[in-house]
């Protein structure tokens, strides 16, 4: 019926703004309304369609939260279609027939990953701060650094998060230097919760000062008041061999006395959406507790893929063979000039006129708010056509399906292999040749 209703309403506006609207009315019906029909039947298998598609990342942003932060691993794919079809053991103990707990052996899982003494799985970061927040402080202060006011793309602010949670955001410090003292000056009866914030998505630079995290602990521990980070991306591995410093390791920060640590799944993790809370067990279980926590709980699905990417995470080496987020982050340069020559040679092959296809330097990036000051050097193909405009390209390119996402830079499309998948290639010079060569 809608569709009906849209199509004619479109097919009235055809008409009326028609020179001759009589002559054009008696067009449709000498061919019986067929063309109505068509139109119909294409209204209906638009519609039918899924909108949530596959698209192809040519960015070189490696976790692009528009295009959905961290492609899985193969054993998070194959845990979700081993129990998602049809029954699991979600909330059942098999050993005893009794009711179980859906998380316990996730918890347990990331406990040993990180040595922290408890662990809880919510929707996602955004959710486990709130979560905290609301737990270890409603009704009384949390001391932040202002120079730690973080906004996460879309919607994510760490005072309207506190506003929600029932705490009372507590500012220290300036934008740009925040010492221990202002801290501490500002501890009273109220303080609940010492608080940072990593700054995911930007560097304040020049003259600053921040507080290292072992002297917010020590403040804590003697004024008897929890200490919570929010590590945003949070990793699990040193990464710095790989050329990517800075990013706070998890363990690290539990080894080091911080009773709460919150972080993602889809970011450095490499999973599905989720939030990880880490810490001391009491803090845990009070989480645990509030009701707050059965309605920001993950479902099986969650809970499939990432006790999967949790598994390859067991090992450095496991990790980096299978996660691909790890995998691209830390492509060795001459893999991605290599990658980036051989979509070149290919594309002067398939389209051997009006187009001029370069091998150039340049940065990929982390994104999803990790590591917002670290270029990663990659090897770029560099496009310009002599028929078609850079942005006609990134058009030709985007609007086909699947989707490929490129950007343009200096008059030039530029496709970054790094965040490539081994078949996306040819898909590529398909795409181009099938638009160039007509
Ligand atoms: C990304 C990020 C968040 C939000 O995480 P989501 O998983 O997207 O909810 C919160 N805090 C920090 C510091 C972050 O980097």
């Amino acid at each position: 019926m809608a569709a009906v209703r849209d199509v004619l309403a479109e097919t009235r506006r055809v008409v009326l703004a028609h020179p001759d609207p009589g002559e054009c009315v008696r067009g449709f019906l000498a061919d019986g309304f067929a063309i109505l029909l068509d139109r119909i039947e294409a209204y209906l298998q638009r519609e039918d369609a899924p909108r949530l598609q596959r698209v192809i990342n040519a960015t070189g942003i490696v976790l692009h939260t528009n295009l959905g932060r961290a492609p899985l691993a193969a054993g998070a794919l194959e845990a979700l279609s081993r129990t998602a079809g049809g029954y699991c053991n979600l909330e059942y103990h098999t050993p005893s027939g009794r009711r179980g707990d859906r998380s316990a052996a996730l918890e347990e899982r990331l406990c040993r990953l990180t040595n922290a003494e408890g662990a809880l799985v919510v929707n996602n970061n955004a959710a486990a701060v709130l979560l905290a927040l609301a737990t270890l402080a409603g009704g009384r202060e949390v001391i932040v650094s202002r120079g730690e006011m973080v906004e996460i793309g879309g919607s994510f602010r760490i005072p309207d998060v506190m506003a929600l949670s029932g705490a009372r955001l507590r500012e220290v410090g300036t934008t740009n230097k925040t010492r221990i003292s202002d801290y501490e000056a500002a501890i009273g009866d109220t303080t609940a919760l010492l608080l940072k914030v990593h700054t995911s998505n930007y560097r304040i630079v020049g003259f600053t000062a921040s507080v290292p995290i072992e002297e917010i602990v020590e403040l804590g521990a003697r004024h008897g008041i929890p200490v919570m980070e929010d590590l945003g991306s949070g990793a699990f591995f040193d990464l710095s061999p790989f050329g990517l410093p800075g990013e706070p390791q998890v363990a690290q920060r539990i080894a080091r006395g911080v009773d709460i640590v919150t972080m993602s799944g889809d970011k450095l993790l490499g999973g599905p959406q989720a939030g990880i809370l880490l810490g001391r067990r009491r803090f845990i279980a009070a989480m645990r507790k509030n009701p707050l926590y059965r309605a920001l709980r993950v479902g099986k699905l969650t809970i499939a893929a990432l006790e999967a990417t949790l598994r390859d995470l067991s090992s450095t080496e496991r990790a980096w063979t299978r996660i691909p987020v790890l995998r691209m982050l830390t492509l060795p340069k001459e893999t991605l000039r290599a990658r980036a020559e051989a979509l070149r040679a290919e594309l002067l092959r398939r389209i051997p006129q009006g187009l001029h296809v370069t091998v150039i330097e340049g940065d990929s990036e982390a994104g999803g708010g990790a590591l917002p000051t670290v270029k990663l050097p990659t090897y770029l193909v560099a496009l310009r056509s002599e028929r078609l405009s850079p942005v006609e390209l990134e058009r030709l390119l985007r609007l086909g399906d699947p989707p490929i996402i490129a950007r343009i830079s200096h008059d030039r499309l530029l496709l970054d292999p790094r965040t490539l998948f081994e078949d996306d290639p040819p898909i590529i010079v398909d795409r181009l040749s099938k638009g160039m060569n007509r």
